[in-house]
């Protein structure tokens, strides 16, 4: 309960810059009694387009505002305020994809995104849920990946599968899947290399390793987890959109929320990719990372 209570506290630290900005926009107009005027609306919007939620969403979530006030004849500042977030939370809540065991998870995302920090987060997660794990290097693409990605597995003592620089990554993905099963592991976690100069290298690259496990693993099931560097901005948006072609993805992981993070950006991809954020990550350490709770986030962000 502390532990949990203290990675929000780390989420509402992070975010604390969003938050006081918008804060100080919407105060401008007066406190939660002050009698609803145009002047909040203007500065809600104000407020949503400072989180980095991009203008789309954010006038999307105005409009719906509008309705809701009417409907429900609200008065007060407070009571549009209150609304906004419930609106907010829906854009947030998307079904999240069952656990179904054995699993693959791939994971994608841009160098530096923290995709596998975020492994070793996952590996020590699921551990703690009593299952097994093996790691699998399949960023062959920078020597110091298949090392970094070492460390962590020492870290959360689980066995991990790695080639030499430069090999094939679906060759890798085979022996990772050899291995997971020979082992009856329950999840094998695939890091991967995250080129997004050449989406047709990329593309063809995910679609050989996916063949791998679709031919030598069937009975596994797949997830493709896109991780976001929410301190990227509308940039990360980008990311969502190409991954989403190159690879086809299941859910999201945003990092780095205790940075000077802009948590805005996760309207904006899960708005446009329909899936859902599985996880947040709130710092560097592998115990760092919490299951994402959309009624948290905005609370994170507003109040
Ligand atoms: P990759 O290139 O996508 O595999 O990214 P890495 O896992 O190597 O992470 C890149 C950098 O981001 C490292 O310095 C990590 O320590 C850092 N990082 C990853 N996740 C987080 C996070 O949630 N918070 C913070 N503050 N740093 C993170
Ligand atoms: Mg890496």
């Amino acid at each position: 309960m502390s532990e949990k209570m203290s990675l929000f506290a780390r989420l509402r630290q992070g975010m604390s810059r969003s938050r006081q900005q918008m804060a100080q926009v919407m105060e401008m107009e007066g406190d939660d009694n002050t009698p609803l005027s145009e002047d909040y609306f203007d500065s809600l919007l104000d407020a949503m387009i400072l989180s980095d939620m991009g203008a789309v969403c954010a006038e999307e979530a105005m409009d719906k505002l509008r309705m809701v006030v009417k409907e429900k004849k609200l008065r007060t500042n407070g009571e549009a305020k209150a609304a906004l977030k419930e609106i907010l939370v829906g854009f947030l809540q998307v079904e999240k994809p069952s656990l179904k065991w054995p699993m693959v998870i791939l994971t994608v995302g841009v160098n530096g995104v923290g995709k596998t920090t975020t492994i070793g987060k996952l590996a020590l997660r699921f551990q703690g849920l009593g299952r097994t794990i093996v790691l699998c290097a399949a960023d062959t693409f920078r020597a110091a990946a298949a090392d970094q990605l070492q460390v962590w597995a020492e870290r959360a003592r689980c066995p991990i599968v790695r080639h030499k620089e430069g090999a094939d990554p679906a060759g890798v993905v085979f022996d990772g899947v050899q291995s997971a099963k020979a082992q009856k592991a329950d999840l094998l976690i695939v890091d991967t290399a995250g080129r997004l100069h050449n989406k047709k290298n990329l593309m063809d690259e995910m679609e050989k390793m996916r063949r791998v496990i679709d031919r030598e693993y069937p009975e596994a099931t797949v997830r493709c987890l896109l991780v976001v560097d929410a301190t990227t901005g509308q940039n990360g948006l980008q990311q969502a959109r190409a991954f989403r072609e190159a690879a086809g993805i299941n859910g999201i992981v945003l990092t780095k929320l205790d940075g000077t993070a802009k948590g805005g950006i996760a309207f904006g991809i899960v708005r446009e990719l329909q899936v859902p954020v599985m996880y947040v990550g709130v710092g560097e350490g592998i115990e760092d990372m919490q299951a994402f709770d959309a009624k948290e986030f905005v609370d994170a962000l507003f109040d």
